[in-house]
């Protein structure tokens, strides 16, 4: 069983608990290792994001929190960044791609399905791969722009699409464009999250990225970082007993967590 989760949200920015409740949350579930990772702030969309100040108040507070938990559980202080901005600092950054530009609109992907819909309609005539292509081409940019530690759900993009309700997932114009990124991210060493996320809130039945992605990743010579994108106490680790058998199926025999030093350390599966 995997002792450790590395994104996780408080109600610093759009989780519900407080960082007191999520880190003695985890320890009760026997976590050794236990990352917090806020939303920056967004630039296209900054109203679940943390601002400087808040930022500030979020670290002072984890600090104490490290303090207290000293020699119990490692406690780590992240950032989720987003790929379009603004890069702000912390312990470990995760490096998501919510948002995107079009038209000099801002498009945020992964609020709801409507928007979305939309979006595609007004700002893609209504061609979803050309949206993934937009999507892939922004995401193959995510460490040149944020410099983070790992891969953020992958294919976030397909965050409404369970049972390829609006693109074919295996369709070669919605692969090359992820492949490409993957590659091109996968040069930078970076493992990428299995991310049960969108399991939790009932979007999707499987974690990201979908296993065609991740089979991919694999053959590629890819690491992946298991985590569950929590936004309350109750979702910490949820559903890895499944994201293992996933990631096993799929050929990973290792996964990879934090070190309290800095880097990573391999694990067993
Ligand atoms: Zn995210
Ligand atoms: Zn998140």
């Amino acid at each position: 069983m995997i002792k450790s989760d590395f994104h996780t949200h408080t109600n610093f920015c759009d989780g519900k608990n407080t960082p007191t409740e999520m880190v003695k949350s985890a320890y009760n579930m026997g976590l050794k290792d236990y990352g917090v990772s806020g939303h920056a702030y967004i630039t296209a969309g900054g109203e679940f994001g943390m601002n400087d100040d808040i930022l500030l108040k979020y670290k002072n507070e984890l600090y104490d929190l490290r303090e207290k938990y000293k020699g119990k559980m490692n406690i780590y202080i992240g950032i989720e960044l987003d790929a379009l901005g603004p890069i702000q600092e912390a312990e470990y950054s995760i490096g998501s791609c919510h948002c995107l530009e079009k038209n000099g609109k801002y498009v945020v992907i992964d609020n709801t399905e409507e928007i979305l819909c939309n979006a595609v309609k007004k700002l893609w005539n209504g061609d979803w791969y050309s949206l993934t292509d937009d999507y892939y081409n922004l995401v193959s940019k995510v460490y040149d722009i944020t410099k983070c530690d790992f891969v953020g759900h992958f294919d976030l993009i397909t965050k409404f699409n369970q049972d390829y309700k609006h693109f074919d997932e295996s369709d070669d114009r919605y692969l090359d464009s992820a492949y490409k990124a993957m590659k091109k991210l996968n040069s930078f060493d970076l493992p990428f999250e299995i991310n049960t996320g969108a399991i939790s809130r009932g979007y999707r039945e499987e974690p990201y990225p979908n296993e065609i992605l991740l089979r991919e990743l694999k053959n590629m010579g890819g690491r992946i970082i298991i985590n569950s994108d929590s936004h309350s106490v109750d979702n910490i680790c949820y559903k890895f007993d499944e994201a293992v058998e996933i990631a096993k199926r799929c050929g990973f025999k290792t996964s990879w967590i934090l070190k309290p030093e800095g880097g990573f350390r391999e694990i067993p599966l």
